[in-house]
């Protein structure tokens, strides 16, 4: 029998251990020492940009959701014109999601999805499924 296999060491110094069975670390110093650790390693510290961005997702939703001056019902959608679309104050940047139909490309803020048809005309549309998870 390999003696270095059956020896436990301690996960932190890796000095070996004598103790009980279920025995991970040498003493409470380097018990502490390695939660302390672990807990900083987990810590995931958010972009420095992210509040900035939820608010402007949270803007870009308001906007879609008022509705842009002077758009139009059309079947189930919205057409408007692609200056106003701008001028509204969206921020085409940010979005929660896109997808591609046909040659149009989508992009939606949660159920709210816009598409450049042409320099002229931007087509809004609410899809309820959007935002599902
Ligand atoms: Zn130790």
């Amino acid at each position: 029998m390999n003696i270095s296999s059956t020896v436990k060491t301690c996960e932190l110094c890796k000095k070996p251990l004598h103790g009980r069975l279920d025995q991970r670390f040498c003493n409470d110093t380097c018990r502490n020492q390695y939660n302390r650790s672990k807990r900083q390693f987990e810590k995931v510290t958010p972009h420095p940009n992210a509040t900035a961005i939820f608010k402007i997702i949270k803007t870009n939703y308001e906007i879609l959701k008022k509705g842009i001056p002077g758009q139009i019902p059309e079947y189930n959608a919205f057409t408007c014109d692609t200056k106003d679309f701008i001028a509204s104050g969206i921020n085409t940047k940010f979005y929660t999601s896109s997808f591609k139909s046909g040659k149009e490309e989508w992009f939606c803020v949660f159920d709210y999805c816009y598409s450049f048809q042409s320099e002229e005309t931007t087509q809004i549309l609410q899809l309820r499924n959007q935002a599902d998870l």
